[in-house]
């Protein structure tokens, strides 16, 4: 897919409005809009990167994590815990293809995922 035509960048270039619960030069975060717990938010980083098996540069994740932990805190959901899912391709079950992390809290998560 290109960044053309990717949900993410549109958001990401402002061509799409959507609330940001995060921003700074690197990435953006959202509320996730079919939320799978009280708390779901999107981390997404602004450099269009189709998932996990096509990244080039290591830095991104770390980055990443390190945002999304922030924003844990923020949410409150530091002391009771919370998980972090990367979807990544067809039997992953990604849906949107721009690489992103699902921060997931606010109610006791069950495992293994379906
Ligand atoms: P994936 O399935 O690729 O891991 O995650 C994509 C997520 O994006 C899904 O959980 C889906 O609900 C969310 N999503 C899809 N379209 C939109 C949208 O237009 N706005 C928001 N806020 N989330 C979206
Ligand atoms: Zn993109």
């Amino acid at each position: 897919m290109t960044s053309e035509k990717c949900l993410f960048c549109s958001m990401n270039k402002k061509e799409i409005k959507v609330d940001f619960v995060y921003e700074d030069e690197h990435a953006f975060a959202i509320r996730d809009i079919n939320p799978q717990a009280p708390t779901h938010i999107l981390i997404i980083p602004r450099q269009h990167v189709d998932n996990i098996s096509k990244l080039d540069d290591k830095a991104i994740m770390g980055s990443l994590f390190h945002t999304t932990a922030r924003i844990a805190d923020q949410e409150n959901l530091t002391k009771s815990g919370f998980r972090l899912v990367v979807n990544t391709g067809d039997d992953g079950g990604q849906t949107v293809h721009h690489l992103h992390i699902h921060l997931l809290g606010g109610r006791s998560l069950t495992w293994p995922p379906g």
